[in-house]
C-alpha cells in the first residue's frame, strides 16, 4: 500500500497542489452524500483540470493499486461516489466543463463531463435546441454523473433516459489510456457498443470525460394540468388514453399520493395548495406542443377523460409561474417526506399495467410487517418507476423504523421480482444495492459482468466494491 504521504507528493507532483485536496474539513464535502447513509473518509480528493491529468492520475493509480472513486456533482443516492472501505482517492471531475461542439443542423453538442445538466440545457438552449434530461438535482448532477448512472428524470416517456440521450462518450481507462468513442453518428454498426458499456457503469470501468449529447426541437409551449385520479388503475388507463390519442405530445406523467401535497402544506413548502379538490392520487400530466401546433391539445383531453370517467377534477396551469409551482410542488417530494419522518425507500420498476397491482401488494405486505406505516408511493408512472417509499407510523419513537428495513425489503423485492420488475429503476446499484445485486442478477448476467471488469480493470482499481461485490 502507497503511504499517504507518498501519494500526496506523488499526485501533487503529477497534477499541481492547487488540484490536490488533503485537508480533513476541505474535504468533508465530497464525503459526506446526500441522505448522509456512509461516512468512510477518503486519503485524498483530486479535481485535475485536464483530460491528460486524469490519465496521469489514472496510470499512476494503476501503477500503485491505489482505488480511485470517480465523482461528479455527489448527488448519486446509492452510494457510488463515496467511499466503501475509506482510505480511497475520490477524482472529482468538475473543473472539466469546456464545451467542445454545438452543432446544431446534426442535433448534437460535444461537452465535458463536469458541465451540470442545468448547464448543458443552457448550452442547448443558446442554440434554440432542447437537452431534455430533467431531474430535482440538475442543478448540481453533472454530464459523466447522469451517464455514470444513467439517469432518468420526469421526461423519459419521450425522450428516453441519459443512455437515450447518448451518442457516444470519451473516457480514460483504469490504466490511464484514452478512449475517443465521441461520435455525432446516429448510426454506427461497427461491433460491440462501448459507448453503453460505460453508460451505467457507475465509474467501475473508466471514467467519462466527455459526452456527445443528443439536441432536440425546443417546445414552444408547454401544457401541464394536475389531474384526480381515484387509484392507480385509473392512472394506467388515462395514461393508454392519452398515449393512444396524443400520440408523443405527452412528455411527463408523474403519479402522486395526495398525502405528499397534505405534507407539503404542512410543512410550509408550499405557497399554496395546487388541487382543484380532494382526491387520494393525482397526475400531473405535461403535454408539450411544437412550432404550427395549435394550443389547447391537453383541454381536449381532458374532456374526454372526464367523458371516459377516468379523472374526476382538473387543476390546469394558466400561466408559466403556475407551471413552474406546479413542477415545484412535484421536487417537494423528497424533501416533504425528510420533514415529516424518518422513511424507508426503494426505487423500483415494474411494467405500467403492473402498478395498481405492485401498489395493492406492497402497501399490504408493509402493513404486515410494520403496523401503521405510512405508504408514500409516487413517480414515473409512464416508465413504470415508482419510488416506493415509506414513512414511519405516526406515533412511532425516532431511531425504530430502521430495524423494520431489512425485512421490509425483502418483501418488497419479493414482489418486485414476481411482477418481473427491477431493484433498481434509475438510481444505479453503488454500494447500498450490490449485494441485492448480486441475489437477484441473472447469473450469466453477473458473469459477464465480471468478465468486463477483469478486462478492463485487471487490479480492480475503478470504483472497487461498488456494483460488483467481488473484487478483481
Ligand atoms: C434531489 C435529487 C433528485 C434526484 N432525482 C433523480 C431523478 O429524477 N432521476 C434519477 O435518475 N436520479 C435522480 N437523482 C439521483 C441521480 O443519480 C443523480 O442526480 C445523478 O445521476 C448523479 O450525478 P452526479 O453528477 O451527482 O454523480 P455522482 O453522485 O457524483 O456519482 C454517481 C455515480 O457515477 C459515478 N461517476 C460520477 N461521475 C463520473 C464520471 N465522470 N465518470 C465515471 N463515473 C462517474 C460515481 O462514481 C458514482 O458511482 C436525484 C438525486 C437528488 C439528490
Amino acid at each position: 500500500m502507497t503511504a499517504p504521504n507518498a501519494m500526496l507528493e506523488a499526485l501533487t507532483d503529477l497534477i499541481g497542489a492547487s488540484n490536490v485536496i488533503s485537508e480533513s474539513k476541505d474535504i468533508a464535502p465530497y464525503a459526506e452524500e446526500w441522505r448522509r447513509l456512509y461516512s468512510k473518509q477518503p486519503s485524498l480528493v483530486l479535481t485535475p483540470t485536464s483530460v491528460e491529468a486524469v490519465q496521469k492520475v489514472m496510470a499512476w493509480a494503476n501503477e500503485n493499486s491505489v482505488s480511485v472513486i470517480p465523482q461528479g456533482g455527489n448527488t448519486g443516492l446509492v452510494g457510488g461516489q463515496v467511499p466503501l472501505d475509506g482510505g480511497e482517492v475520490i477524482l472529482s471531475v468538475k473543473k472539466l466543463k469546456a464545451v467542445r461542439d454545438v452543432d446544431p443542423a446534426s442535433n448534437v453538442m460535444i461537452v465535458e463531463a463536469g458541465a451540470t445538466v442545468l448547464e448543458a440545457q443552457e448550452i442547448a438552449q443558446k442554440q434554440n435546441r432542447l437537452f431534455p434530461l430533467s431531474l430535482g438535482s440538475e442543478g448540481t448532477c453533472q454530464i459523466g454523473g447522469i451517464l455514470s448512472t444513467n439517469a432518468g428524470g420526469t421526461a423519459v416517456l419521450a425522450y428516453g433516459n441519459s443512455r437515450d440521450l447518448c451518442l457516444g462518450v470519451e473516457a480514460v481507462l483504469a490504466d490511464g489510456r484514452l478512449y475517443n468513442g465521441l461520435s455525432k453518428l446516429r448510426k454506427d454498426n461497427t461491433g460491440y457498443d462501448l459507448k453503453d458499456l460505460l453508460v451505467g457503469a457507475e465509474g467501475t470501468l473508466g471514467i467519462i470525460t466527455a459526452a456527445s449529447l443528443k439536441l432536440f426541437p425546443r417546445p414552444t409551449t408547454f401544457e401541464t394540468a394536475l389531474l384526480n385520479i381515484k387509484d392507480p388503475q385509473a392512472g394506467v388507463e388515462v395514461l393508454e388514453m392519452v398515449r393512444r390519442k396524443s400520440g408523443n405530445k405527452v412528455t411527463s406523467f408523474e403519479l402522486l399520493p395526495t398525502l405528499g401535497i397534505d405534507l407539503q402544506l404542512k410543512h410550509g413548502l408550499a405557497a399554496r395548495d395546487p388541487r382543484a379538490s380532494d382526491s387520494p392520487w393525482h397526475v400531473l400530466i405535461e403535454f408539450s406542443l411544437f412550432d404550427g401546433e395549435e394550443p389547447g391539445a391537453l383541454l381536449v383531453m381532458l374532456e374526454a377523460l372526464f367523458e371516459a370517467e377516468l379523472i374526476s377534477d382538473a387543476s390546469v396551469c394558466s400561466s408559466l409561474a403556475d407551471r413552474k409551482m406546479m413542477w415545484l410542488m412535484r421536487e417537494h417530494f423528497a424533501e416533504c417526506q425528510t420533514r415529516e419522518a424518518e422513511g424507508i425507500k426503494h426505487d423500483i420498476s415494474v411494467p405500467v399495467k403492473d402498478i395498481p397491482e405492485l401498489v395493492k401488494r406492497c402497501d399490504l405486505v408493509a402493513e404486515k410487517v410494520i403496523p401503521g406505516i405510512r405508504s408514500f408511493a409516487f413517480g414515473h408512472m409512464g416508465d413504470g418507476n415508482i419510488h416506493y417509499d415509506f414513512l414511519a407510523p405516526l406515533n412511532m419513537p425516532k431511531g425504530n423504523l430502521r430495524a423494520h428495513a431489512a425485512a421490509l425489503h425483502e418483501a418488497m423485492y419479493e414482489i418486485v421480482d414476481d411482477l418481473g420488475g427491477s431493484i433498481s429503476a434509475e438510481h444505479g446499484i453503488g454500494q447500498m444495492k450490490a449485494a441485492l445485486l448480486q441475489q437477484k442478477k441473472d447469473p450469466v448476467a453477473l458473469e459477464m459482468m465480471y468478465a468486463i471488469k477483469q478486462a478492463l480493470d485487471p487490479k480492480g482499481i475503478l470504483n472497487p466494491g461498488k456494483v460488483l461485490v467481488r473484487r478483481n
